[in-house]
């Protein structure tokens, strides 16, 4: 059979796809990560944004996995993409572990689907088997480009006459499932680009299948997106040129035009030398942050803003702004530069806006997870003294180290030593611990009061007298408020530490 066994298909389509279906409750939203490691920033972020469409609208967010190449996702990665859209907040509606009128949503379990939707695409000529191998391809296409043709599939078994095909059968060869792209060009309305028009001339029949049967991303996402009756889909401008082909499988699947969904693609995030973010120029894996003491409020805060930002010039913001502002409208066509300084800051401002005893929860992990131990009342006086010098909670585990750690191995950082216990600090600290311990009471006014009169009484100015006392007590030149930070190590502790310093 030759390519005009299927005339329909070489008239030309015009594809036009302008309708958004309507912001409201009835919209379905998705997210389709395809984890094969940690969820990165850009799936992340993406997801924020479908998140907030649905909920801004009250509609249905739904959490799809696309893991049909069994080969990349295992189950580790599925368990932890849950769990680090969990811990940003981003609930689904429906999903894994939620389930939904559409299970499953994990697509390896879904290939009865898929299988169906090639069987049709097939029969209806829409798509062919294609017999070339991957050397043929690979030699065929560097032809191409040497004779600086478009370098895609050539079309070589689009009209296979049927001897050829059997031919190819009886010599072994397997076959992967190919689109037959129609002729034309395609248009649709983009939620963020405006009206987007790609020529079909640029876009080489496809694969569908891979040569075992299992359906490749462009196959699965059709069948899904419009089976789970999808209305808006955000995703990476990455995947602009995914569109028109998705489009025209929709059409061949016969599905009617008011049940496509609206695409809007979102602007690459780049690092600081402008290339696509990734492990070369920055970190990419939100469990990264979350390790190094990122707040989902601020992880949230600035994806959000990656793209996006809400009337104004606000930018410290949590879900609730996101929720009420989402729109596709304000979401920018430049790529966004990702600055680890600001989503520091950023972090540091949500930091500063959390409750005591909300920070203190979030910092009992951190801490024990470094070895330090920690009671909750301790750590609920604590939590004042650094609640406003941390951009990040590890930063606690340095701040607070000289409090927490076990007294036996409490030790002095050399360069510390070096540089504040000196000679003459020998006989400030044995000046000072004895007035310490003459105090009636233990408390930050009368601890100052006395370290500054010691010091007059020593012709040492301020900085003079505190240096060393705050090297013996914290270990560090550098800690929480020092009178305070003595007021929780407490007076045996602290004329202890005074003591020790001395022995220089
Ligand atoms: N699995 C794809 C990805 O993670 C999803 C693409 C889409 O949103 O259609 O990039």
């Amino acid at each position: 059979m030759t390519a005009a066994g299927h005339p329909e298909q070489l008239i030309p389509v015009q594809v036009r796809h302008l309708a958004h279906p309507p912001l409201d409750a009835s919209m379905r939203c998705r997210i389709a990560p395809a984890p094969s490691g940690d969820l990165h920033v850009g799936n992340v972020r993406t997801a924020l944004y479908n998140w907030a469409l649905s909920r801004r609208h009250g509609g249905t967010f739904v959490l799809r996995v696309e893991d049909t190449d069994r080969s990349r996702v295992s189950d580790e990665a599925f368990a932890a993409a849950q769990d680090v859209l969990r811990w940003m907040g981003l609930d689904w509606d429906e999903g894994p572990g939620v389930g939904g009128p559409f299970e499953p949503y994990r697509q390896s379990e879904r290939l009865a689907w898929y299988a169906e939707a090639a069987d049709e695409l097939e029969r209806t000529g829409a798509a062919y088997r294609c017999y070339c191998t991957p050397a043929e391809l690979a030699q065929r296409r560097d032809q191409a480009l040497r004779e600086g043709r478009p370098p895609g599939y050539d079309g070589r078994c689009r009209s296979l006459a049927e001897e050829q095909r059997v031919a190819f059968e009886v010599e072994g060869r397997t076959w992967v499932l190919r689109f037959r792209m129609p002729p034309g060009a395609t248009t649709w309305d983009d939620l963020v680009r405006g009206e987007i028009t790609i020529e079909h001339s640029q876009i080489p029949d496809f694969a569908l299948t891979r040569s075992d049967g299992h359906p490749l991303y462009l196959l699965a996402a059709a069948v899904d997106d419009v089976g789970m009756g999808m209305t808006h889909i955000i995703r990476g401008e990455d995947l602009v040129a995914a569109t028109p082909r998705q489009l025209a499988l929709y059409a061949a699947l016969g599905h009617p035009q008011e049940r496509w969904p609206a695409f809007g693609h979102v602007p690459l995030i780049v690092g600081a030398d402008n290339a696509p973010l990734s492990k070369r120029n920055g970190e990419v894996s939100i469990a990264w942050y979350r390790a190094h003491g990122f707040l989902p409020e601020g992880m949230v805060n600035y994806l959000s803003l990656l793209g996006w930002s809400p009337g104004g010039d606000r930018e410290v913001f949590d879900s609730g702004v996101l929720v009420a502002e989402f729109s596709t409208d304000r979401v920018s066509r430049n790529p966004a530069r990702f600055d680890l300084r600001k989503l520091e800051a950023l972090n540091g401002d949500h930091i500063r806006a959390l409750d005591e005893a909300d920070l203190a929860s979030r910092l009992a992990p951190v801490l024990v997870g470094s070895g330090l131990s920690v009671t909750p009342e301790l750590l609920r006086a604590a939590v004042p003294l650094v609640q406003t010098r941390m951009s990040r909670l590890t930063e606690a585990v340095d701040l607070l180290w000289f409090l927490l750690v076990d007294e036996a191995e409490f030790e002095i950082e050399e360069h510390a030593r070096a540089k504040a216990l000196g000679e003459p600090a020998g006989g400030v600290l044995r000046a000072v611990g004895e007035a310490f311990e003459a105090l009636p009471s233990w408390d930050a006014q009368g601890l100052e009061d006395t370290l500054w009169s010691v010091g007059e009484r020593l012709g040492l100015n301020r900085r003079k007298v505190s240096a060393p006392v705050r090297v013996a007590v914290t270990g560090r030149t550098v800690s929480p408020p020092l009178f305070e930070s003595m007021v929780l190590l407490g007076r045996d502790r602290t004329l202890a530490r005074l003591k020790a310093g001395t022995a220089v």
